[in-house]
């Protein structure tokens, strides 16, 4: 799956947010055959949802005590 940056030619895909759309989400083995088209602000709220189960991987911890560094 990928994001990629989208041209404002097509409307937002959420329901009931008549933005244009910034950014698709293309995806050839999803549910869905093509691309969702959303707009910066369903992508961020999007997002938030996303962070609320998934952590990002590759964050090292801010404070390392005692710790080498690799
Ligand atoms: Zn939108």
């Amino acid at each position: 799956m990928i994001v990629e940056t989208a041209k404002p030619k097509v409307k937002c895909d959420a329901s009931g947010c008549n933005n244009a759309c910034n950014y698709q989400i293309v995806n050839k083995k999803f549910v869905f055959d093509g691309s969702v088209y959303l707009c910066e602000k369903c992508l961020n709220e999007l997002y938030g949802e996303i962070g609320r189960y998934i952590k990002p991987k590759n964050i090292k911890p801010i404070y390392k005590k005692g710790g080498k560094d690799e």
